[in-house]
């Protein structure tokens, strides 16, 4: 198994739709990007292609690669899954933390899952902090993610026989 890290932080930008963890936040300022801005799918794009070795974020839809502008979350997402799929890889799960004030996550936070777990046909969990006012999201300028994943080679990720009197 293998397991990947990623992190991701984006300037609130007025005007811009508010897109986080694959779901639009109605009454929220956006976040600033060559993307959607989607810290929660960005950080969790970074997960898997760390788990994966094969990069990161940059290297596979930075600035470089146009066809990338304007992709949203759930778009790289599942591209990531197929390039890590590629690579004979299964994915485990990916847990995702959202680190800022708004959106709140917590009443849409079931939804965030399902969400991104359809795209990545594995369970993705979403959770949220504060920073108690410090720093960069603690004063409202923008909004950050850390993400985790586990991957399986494909070879071994079939559901295992039944054990006995289990
Ligand atoms: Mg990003």
């Amino acid at each position: 198994m293998r397991v990947g890290i990623g992190t991701d932080v984006h300037p609130f930008e007025p005007g811009r739709p508010c897109w986080v963890a694959g779901l639009l936040w109605e009454g929220v300022d956006g976040l600033a990007g060559h993307s959607d801005g989607d810290v929660a799918a960005h950080a969790a794009c970074d997960a898997l292609l760390s788990a994966a070795g094969l990069g990161d974020l940059g290297s596979n839809y930075g600035t470089s690669e146009p066809r990338w502008e304007g992709a949203s979350g759930a778009e790289l997402l599942a591209e990531t899954r197929r390039r890590v799929e590629a690579a004979g890889l299964t994915i485990g799960n990916v847990a995702v933390q959202v680190v800022g004030n708004v959106p709140r996550l917590g009443p849409r936070r079931v939804e965030a899952e399902a969400a991104l777990s359809a795209v990545l046909g594995a369970p993705v969990s979403v959770s949220a902090t504060t920073t108690d006012g410090l720093g960069l999201t603690g004063r409202g300028e923008g909004l950050a993610a850390i993400a985790t994943a586990l991957l399986v080679p494909a070879s071994c990720s079939a559901e295992p026989p039944a054990r006995e009197g289990a």
